[in-house]
């Protein structure tokens, strides 16, 4: 539709794209005004601003299916004219994939707030530009850099929820990587991703399945410090028949509770990992009680480095998901995510074949599979491992995770494909 003649009272932005340029386009910039009328409220779209982009034709028609079929297809009146009308709620994002597309993606782009990426990414849906494409990718990448770089700005909470989508599809991995570990350490409850204000494409989010992984590690990360934690007390309670394991337990105890991290089950239901971890820093302080005893063992043991070293175990565990390991794990037809389990083979590392470098966690919290298989491999290294098979099993072989199996809970039943957290990895 051509812009009628009150579009040429409107504001006017021009962009040279293009130098020289064979192609004009128009986007009329429409934005809703909401008005009261009677007892109800009315909104209608209005035109607000005219922008108008100088272009290469070839540029576009390469772009991705709609701008191909507008410029080269005869059957659209647009494939002979030098100059298209369009019209659109957010300018933003195709001013962005314009400049990308046409190499002219300069610093001032890069400034560009989470708010436009996402944006762009609605626009790359609705035109058919692909986000996975390298001019893409390598813009993100440097998008993503300028914007960890800037002195006065880290990324905050919020920012990190809103990352997760825009990197996962840019395909940037370290972004990726360090908003999932971002996330699982410092959610105080139950991780969700954000969009910005007012985003109104529902279908544009991350798989369900990444936020329960997340959710999933995060509960991992509880039970591992926990079972550190609590072996001293086990021993106390099974081993220890000295008089002084009553005073040992309690004295122990005290300590945990004086740091405010102690039950964690407590602790973790207003308090994110990363919160309780900074509590235990302060273990053992000044109040904890000492007492003298028998010298058996299980009652003989330094509190300050058993908790160090659950501290320290639970703060390396998890180093974020991998989009590769996604990649390779996600259902597809015959064997073909084969290339996943190979990394649980003996003397394979967990990372073969990944951009980035990890262990075993990020790995396996990466699953995007079915969640039989997962239960089955599962399974299978347990059986391995408790015959002394040597066979790397679940949690095993490329450090970081490195422990035996243990037994193992299996809440069963095909409808549920994840929840990985009930498989009581070691
Ligand atoms: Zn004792
Ligand atoms: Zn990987």
């Amino acid at each position: 539709m051509a812009p009628d003649n009150t579009d040429w009272q409107l504001e006017h932005e021009y962009y040279t794209i293009a130098d020289p340029h064979d192609l004009v386009i128009r986007v009329v910039e429409h934005e809703d005004i909401t008005r009261t009328e009677g007892n109800g409220t009315i909104t209608e779209s209005k035109a607000c601003k005219l922008h108008i982009f100088k272009v290469k034709r070839d540029t576009l028609s390469n772009s991705g299916p709609y701008f191909r079929k507008l410029l080269t297809n005869g059957n659209f009146k647009e494939a002979s004219q030098d100059t298209i009308d369009m019209h659109e709620d957010s300018v933003k994002g195709l001013a962005l994939w314009f400049k990308l597309l046409h190499d002219k993606a300069d610093e001032s782009t890069y400034k560009a707030g989470i708010d436009d990426v996402w944006f762009m990414l609605a626009t790359a849906n609705k035109y058919g530009f692909d986000p996975g494409a390298e001019v893409a990718t390598k813009w993100f990448g440097k998008w993503y850099e300028f914007q960890t770089r800037r002195q006065d700005h880290s990324f905050d909470y919020m920012e990190h929820q809103q990352l997760l989508f825009p990197c996962f599809t840019f395909d940037h991995i370290q972004g990726f990587r360090a908003a999932t570990k971002y996330l699982v350490y410092r959610a105080s409850g139950h991780i969700t991703e954000k969009r910005p204000d007012g985003f109104s494409h529902d279908h544009l989010h991350m798989d369900p399945i990444v936020l329960q992984q997340l959710n999933a590690a995060k509960g991992r990360l509880k039970t591992i410090l926990h079972r550190s934690l609590y072996a001293p007390i086990n021993g106390l309670l099974k081993e220890a028949r000295c008089r002084c394991r009553a005073d040992v337990l309690y004295a122990y105890e005290q300590a945990l509770a004086n740091t405010g991290a102690w039950p964690l089950e407590a602790a973790f239901l207003g308090h994110s990992v990363d919160r309780v971890l900074k509590m235990l820093d302060g273990f053992p302080g000044p109040r904890a009680l000492t007492s003298q005893t028998c010298g058996a063992s299980a009652c003989s043991f330094n509190f300050a480095p058993v908790v160090g070293k659950a501290r320290e175990e639970c703060r390396q565990y998890f180093d974020g998901l991998c989009l590769d390991c996604m990649n390779t794990s996600k259902p597809k037809f015959g064997d073909a995510n084969e290339d996943y389990w190979q990394h649980s083979k003996q003397g394979v590392p967990w990372d073969a074949g990944c951009r980035i470098r990890h262990q075993q966690p990020s790995w396996y919290f990466s699953f995007m599979g079915r969640r039989y298989k997962m239960v089955e491999w599962v399974d299978r290294s347990h059986s391995y491992s408790n015959r002394g098979y040597g066979q790397r099993g679940a949690g095993g072989g490329g450090g970081g995770a490195g422990q035996a199996a243990a037994p193992r809970s299996v809440a069963s039943g095909e409808e549920e494909v994840h929840g990985l957290q009930e498989l009581n990895l070691q």
